[in-house]
């Protein structure tokens, strides 16, 4: 198919109105997950937004099927499916500080607000109408793409297990549901906990408690610890070095005899943490200064310093840092932690690149930690990896090529795990194009009338490339 033919197609001003129509209908269904029904595994909210896009699929004359509830398929033709194109319905929450109702989208100079118009209805919408006009174009295919509308992809995506586990993966699948050019490689992944218990303590000074973090991805943007047998005025010092020296700001106030210690840093996500402040590394920093007793609590949170100074992003001190050319470097946040009397407990989340096994990672950082005293449980994810030079992600490549101009793009790793994580040969294309923030996941969600028209185009002619 020729790209002239594709370009005159959408460039029809009806077209953009079609596509902003198809969005607009599956935004304003809210579609977050709840209770299951019988009929509704997910709960009502995706149960009606598949029936709601399944209804628009049929609209265009494309073929339907409700699998179950759990997903919906549209197909282009009886053949044998060569391609999947792998999408979702449900949203997360709208949280607050929106500026419009997230559940009307609405349209502002180009930009369309509302829960999903980015991740993933929007998506969904152009792959759907880019089926449409594969057919409309009446392009010569010798074999079928499906289109699979997911409805669980934000709470563990047990729609496409349900499905996998039930029907064959396709030979190409595609998933609109992160980045242009094209993702092939997502690291594996490694998220130990560790600990260490002791008996009662009573040297002073010393930390009676300390908690940080709140989620395992998420850098710590705060912890806090208690501290017995200093005053404030002697801790004050010691704070004010450290925030210096790490950047993260701490508070101290006395109370009921004992001082009440708060460190703040930056959120971010663990599988960038340079871009965040870790809160629990810093405290960790300022324990480590602290004119602290020699007992069992101390040595074990300074041990825990020295395996995981601040800013060591790379697991560095654990002795697992590593890289190769392909995937990039190791990362790690030291993510959760917990001590009280009897003991103490954290986790980290490291995403690691294709070179990291048991040997260089898991061993290593288990052996670090038993140095100290410390035990540490878990076993390492599997990373996810489609050769470069596969005939799936250069003909995804070179469609994303001739209509955008850009010359020469090359495809990601990252260290988050995208829908077709777990699926052989999948990759995640599209769809948002380097610039453009699309707000996902939190207030004022968006998405560019004109890049999802061009994506409307890349995907037309990924299915016609694909499947003739
Ligand atoms: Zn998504």
């Amino acid at each position: 198919m020729d790209r002239a033919k594709i370009e005159a197609y959408w460039n029809d001003p009806q077209r953009t109105r079609d596509l902003v129509s198809a969005v607009t209908r599956l935004v304003n269904v809210k579609s977050v997950k709840g209770s299951p029904t019988p009929d509704a595994p997910f709960g009502p909210g995706p149960d009606a937004a598949l029936t709601e896009a399944l209804k628009l699929a049929e609209e265009l004359g494309l073929s339907i099927a409700n699998y179950d509830h759990y997903v919906g398929l549209v197909d282009l033709n009886g053949r044998e499916t060569r391609l999947h194109i792998l999408g979702h319905l449900d949203v997360v929450g709208e949280g607050s500080g929106w500026s419009t109702d997230p559940y009307s989208c609405v349209e502002k100079d180009g930009i369309l607000y509302g829960r999903g118009v980015s991740d993933d209805k929007g998506p969904m919408a152009a792959a759907l109408l880019a089926m449409k006009a594969v057919q409309d174009l009446g392009v010569p295919l010798t074999a079928n793409a499906r289109l699979i509308l997911g409805t669980d992809e934000e709470s563990g995506s047990d729609d496409i297990a349900y499905y996998y586990a039930r029907e064959p993966y396709a030979p190409y699948t595609f998933s609109p549901d992160a980045d242009f050019p094209v993702i092939n490689i997502e690291k594996g992944s490694y998220k130990p906990t560790f600990g260490k218990s002791w008996d009662t303590e009573t040297a002073i000074p010393r930390i009676l408690a300390v908690d940080g973090g709140f989620r395992i991805n998420v850098v710590p943007p705060e912890a806090s610890a208690t501290l017995t047998g200093l005053d404030t005025e002697q801790v004050k010092p010691f704070c004010k070095a450290v925030a210096e020296q790490t950047g993260a700001g701490f508070t101290v106030t006395q109370e009921q005899g004992t001082v009440r210690l708060r460190c703040t840093g930056k959120n971010a996500h663990a599988a960038s943490p340079d871009s965040g402040v870790n809160a629990i590394t810093a405290l960790l920093t300022l324990f480590a200064a602290l004119p602290l007793a020699d007992c069992e609590s101390t040595r074990a949170l300074r041990a825990l310093h020295t395996l995981f100074p601040h800013g060591d992003n790379r697991g560095q001190a654990l002795g697992i840092a590593q890289s190769d050319e392909t995937s990039g470097a190791l990362t790690l946040t030291f993510s959760l932690f917990h001590l009280d009397a009897s003991g103490c407990k954290g986790r980290f989340d490291s995403r690691v690149p294709l070179c990291a096994g048991e040997n260089n990672c898991k061993n290593v950082a288990e052996s670090a930690f038993a140095r100290y005293g410390f035990t540490a449980e878990g076993n390492m994810g599997t990373p996810h990896y489609v050769d470069a030079d596969s005939p799936l992600v250069k003909t995804l490549l070179r469609c994303y090529e001739t209509y955008t101009g850009v010359k020469n793009a090359k495809p990601l790793a990252i260290g988050g795990g995208t829908y077709v994580h777990d699926i052989p040969g999948g990759v995640a294309f599209g769809c948002d194009f380097p610039g453009f923030d699309p707000k996902m996941h939190a207030a004022n969600e968006q998405a560019s009338v004109g890049n999802l028209l061009l994506a409307c185009k890349i995907f037309t002619q990924a299915i016609c490339d694909l499947c003739s």
